[in-house]
C-alpha cells in the first residue's frame, strides 16, 4: 500500500510526536500546580521535552542526509547543542537556591535573543511567499523581533537587579509613562510601514526601539515588585518563542510558547493580586506609580537580645509564630529552625509558620526550604490565614525576613512598598528579629519594626543564632 507508506514521512512522524509533547507539557503544568503532583509534573515536562527534541533533530537529520552543505550545518548544530547543554548542566548543578531567580532571568534573555535572531533570519532569508502571505510574514518578523528585543534587555536588567549588580530602586525618568506609550505607538506605526515597504532600516529601528523599551520597562520597576517582573518576563519569553514558532513554521514552538506566555501572564496576575498591585501598571513598567515620597528613615533606638534571653522568652511562651524570609535561605537555617520547632512543640508550645507570598527570592521559596527540613505541612500557613493571629501570639521569630514584615507598607503612604500586604508581626507581644546588621531588605526600604517597643534584634547569622537558642534550651 504505497499511500500508507508515503504518510509515514519524517515530517508526519514529527508532527505526531509534537502533539504528544504538547499534551505532556499541558499535563506538566497541571501537575506543577499542586505540592502532591509537582514531581509527576516535572516528569511529564522532561518526557515532553525529550520527545520534542528527538522529533526535531530527527527531521533535521533526515532533511540534511546526503547533502554535504546541510551535513556541515548539522555538525554545527550538534556541537552547539553539546556545548550549550554542558554549560547548562554545569550551571544548574552549581547554582544555589538563592541564585535561582537571576539564573531564570538570564535564561529568559536567551529566549528573547533567539527570537530576535530568528526574526532577522526570517527577514534576510529569500522567501517564496507572495501577496497577503508575504505581508503576514513581514508582520511576523517585526513582531517577533520586537517581543524578543523587549524580553532580551528586560531580562538582562532583571538579572542585574536580582544579582545586586544594579540598584533595585526604580528608575524614574521624567515622562516615563509617555516614553513607554510612545514606544508602543511607534512600534505599531513601524510595523504597518514595514508590511507595506519591507526595508531593512525599519528592522534596525524596531530592534533598537525594542531593546531600549525592554531596558526601560524593567529598570522602572522597584525592588518590591521584582517577583512580578520575573513571571512577566517568563510570559514575554513564551510569546517570543511563539513568534519564533510562526517564523520557523514549527507548531510545537507555537503551542509551547503560548502555554508559557499565558501561564506566565496568569502567574503575574495572581502575584499582583497577592501584593495589592495593579497588573496593568506593573506590566507597563510601573505605569501610574508615583515616585516614593518617604525617605524611609527609621527613628528611634533598637534593643538587642542575646540567644539565652531569647530561649528564656520562648520557654515561657504559649504560642510562637516563625516568619522566615530570604535570610533563612542564605543562612540555610531551615534545619535548626525545624529542630527548634520540634523542641518547642514537645514542650506543648504551639508553633506555626507564617509565609508571605513573596518571601525569599522565588515563588514558594520558603515552602520548599521548610519541606526540605521536614517541617510538617499543617503548621505552615499562608499570610492571609495567619495575619489575624499575631495579636494573640506570645513570641514571633522573624528569621531573615525584612520587607515582608515591614510596617511601613501599611502605615506610610509615601513608602516605596506602600500598599503591599505584609505579615503584621508587630501586633504580637514580643518580636525577635534575626539578622546580621541594620541593612534594609531587597526593596531597599528602612524598617521601623526594628525600633518598636516590643521588638528586639538578635544579630548574627540566622543559623548560628538558632543553634545558640537550641543549646540554651
Ligand atoms: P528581604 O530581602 O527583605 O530581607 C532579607 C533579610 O535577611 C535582610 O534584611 C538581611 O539582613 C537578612 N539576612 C541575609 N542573610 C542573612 C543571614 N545569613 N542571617 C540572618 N539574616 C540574614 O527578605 P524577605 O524575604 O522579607 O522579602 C523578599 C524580598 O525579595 C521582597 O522585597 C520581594 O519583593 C523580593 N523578591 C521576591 C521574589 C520572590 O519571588 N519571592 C523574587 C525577587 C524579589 P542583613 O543583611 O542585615 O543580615
Amino acid at each position: 500500500m504505497p499511500e500508507t507508506t508515503a504518510l509515514l514521512t519524517p515530517a508526519s512522524i514529527a508532527g505526531a510526536a509534537y502533539i504528544v509533547a504538547a499534551l505532556l507539557f499541558i499535563l506538566s503544568l497541571a501537575g506543577l500546580s499542586k505540592h502532591e503532583t509537582a514531581k509527576a509534573g516535572v516528569g511529564y515536562g522532561i518526557a515532553g521535552m525529550a520527545i520534542a527534541l528527538l522529533a526535531t533533530v530527527g527531521v533535521v537529520v533526515s532533511d540534511a542526509w546526503g547533502e554535504p552543505q546541510a551535513m556541515l550545518g548539522l555538525a554545527l548544530l550538534v556541537a552547539a547543542v553539546l556545548i550549550g547543554g554542558a554549560i547548562g548542566l554545569w550551571r544548574a548543578r552549581v547554582v544555589a537556591m538563592t541564585g535561582m531567580p537571576e539564573l531564570i532571568a538570564l535564561l529568559h534573555s536567551f529566549v528573547g535573543l533567539a527570537a530576535v535572531i530568528v526574526g532577522w533570519n526570517g527577514a534576510l532569508e529569500a522567501s517564496d511567499l507572495s501577496g497577503a502571505l508575504l505581508d503576514i510574514h513581514h508582520a511576523e518578523v517585526f513582531i517577533g523581533v520586537f517581543i524578543g528585543g523587549v524580553t532580551f534587555t528586560g531580562s538582562i536588567v532583571a538579572f542585574l537587579k536580582l544579582s545586586a549588580r544594579m540598584k533595585s530602586a526604580p528608575l524614574m525618568l521624567p515622562g516615563k509613562n509617555a516614553l513607554n506609550l510612545g514606544a508602543l505607538v511607534a512600534f505599531v506605526v513601524l510595523t504597518a510601514w514595514y508590511v507595506v515597504t519591507p526595508e531593512l532600516w525599519l528592522l534596525v529601528v524596531v530592534t533598537a526601539l525594542a531593546l531600549a523599551l525592554g531596558w526601560h520597562l524593567v529598570a522602572s520597576i522597584g525592588g518590591g515588585d521584582m517577583p512580578v517582573v520575573i513571571s512577566m518576563l517568563n510570559s514575554y519569553s513564551g510569546w517570543a518563542a511563539a513568534a519564533a514558532g510562526f517564523l520557523l513554521n514549527n507548531d510545537l514552538l507555537i503551542v509551547t510558547g503560548a502555554l508559557v506566555g499565558s501561564s506566565g501572564a496568569y502567574l503575574s496576575y495572581i502575584m499582583c493580586k497577592a501584593m495589592n498591585r495593579s497588573f496593568i501598571s506593573v506590566i507597563a513598567g510601573g505605569f501610574g506609580i508615583a515616585a516614593p515620597t518617604s525617605s524611609g528613615e527609621v527613628q528611634g533606638e533598637t534593643r538587642e537580645i542575646r540567644a539565652e534571653e531569647a530561649a528564656e522568652l520562648l520557654r515561657d511562651a504559649t504560642s510562637v509564630i516563625i516568619t522566615p524570609g530570604y535570610g533563612m535561605a542564605v543562612a540555610q537555617a531551615q534545619y535548626p529552625v525545624a529542630e527548634l520547632t520540634a523542641r518547642l512543640r514537645e514542650r506543648g508550645i504551639g508553633v506555626r509558620f507564617g509565609i508571605h507570598p513573596v518571601a525569599g527570592r522565588l515563588p514558594g521559596h520558603m515552602n520548599v526550604l521548610l519541606a526540605e527540613a521536614k517541617v510538617p505541612y499543617d503548621v505552615v500557613e499562608e499570610m492571609d490565614e495567619i495575619n489575624d493571629d499575631f495579636a494573640e501570639t506570645s513570641v514571633v521569630l522573624v528569621i531573615g525576613a525584612n520587607d515582608t514584615v515591614n510596617p511601613a507598607a501599611s502605615e506610610d503612604p509615601g513608602s516605596p512598598i506602600a500598599g503591599m500586604p505584609v505579615l503584621r508581626v508587630w501586633e504580637a507581644s514580643n518580636v525577635i528579629v534575626f539578622k546580621r546588621s541594620m541593612a534594609a531588605g531587597y526593596a531597599g526600604v528602612a524598617n521601623p519594626l526594628f525600633t518598636r517597643d516590643n521588638a528586639q534584634m538578635l544579630f548574627g547569622d540566622a543559623k548560628d543564632r538558632v543553634e545558640d537558642i537550641l543549646r540554651a534550651l
